[in-house]
């Protein structure tokens, strides 16, 4: 099919196998312009709406009886590796009980505990593992994931250089019942998010599937910034 200014002629493809049912009709009827969907508003006006809800459908496929996550690494508005959390590669899945913290994570392991028992790998962690197994280049990066990043995947984005962090939803380090080490824990912590040069965004965007997605939910530590309703 011909193409015209670079784009390729999808709508007269999609028409031409019903040119024998109703054509008279079809010819007449105008183009479907009149309703434009609210998230299709979104997605145009608002870059970090749309990278998120495409994080949101990321996360559609992981594999974790904890919290499902979906993240990307977007360059320059570009879409440059993705990520869902789930165990490595070819070994037996989180929900198929592959994952030994994860099966007992009610019983013995707490959310937030026992990451070095987990085999699991977080969202962040396979987006930046797949650019790194893909030969791209994450530096000067934004990342956008459904949940606030953890200790360990901070760590590691800033080792990949990523700029800008945007989040949907909250995760806290914690120790539970340990205040001393709860305060340790978060001191560290915010000495790692202060070091993105972009800074660490909470967004503010539906999720229709936020009980299946978030085991636990953490209260918002900080409110939502400028950064969530401007365009980039
Ligand atoms: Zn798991
Ligand atoms: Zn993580």
């Amino acid at each position: 099919m011909a193409k015209h200014n670079g784009h390729i002629g999808a709508a007269s493809d999609q028409t031409a196998p019903l040119s024998d049912v109703g054509t008279a009709a079809a010819a007449s009827t105008p183009a479907i312009a009149a309703s434009e969907p609210q998230a299709a508003r979104d997605a145009r006006e608002n870059r970090h709406k749309y990278f998120m809800n495409i994080a949101i459908a990321v996360r559609l496929r992981a594999n974790c009886k904890g919290n499902r996550v979906g993240a990307l690494i977007v360059l320059d508005n570009r879409i440059i590796s993705t990520g869902y959390n789930g165990t490595p590669e070819n070994m037996v899945n989180c929900l198929d009980g592959g994952c030994y913290r994860c099966a007992n994570r009610d019983k013995s392991y707490k959310s937030g505990e026992a990451y070095d028992l987990c085999i699991c790998v977080h969202a962040e962690q396979n987006a930046i593992l797949a650019a790194a197994r893909f030969g791209i280049a994450t530096a000067g990066s934004t990342m956008y994931t459904t949940m606030r990043p953890c200790f360990g995947c901070a760590k590691e984005m800033l080792q990949a250089q990523v700029r800008s962090v945007y989040y949907l939803h909250e995760w806290n380090p914690s120790a539970k019942d340990d205040v001393l080490k709860t305060a340790a824990q978060t001191a560290e912590y915010e000495k790692l998010m202060i070091r993105f040069p972009g800074g660490v965004h909470r967004l503010d965007v539906p999720d229709p599937d936020v009980n299946w997605a978030v085991s636990r939910k953490t209260p918002a530590s900080i409110s939502l910034d400028r950064h969530g309703t401007v365009d980039i």
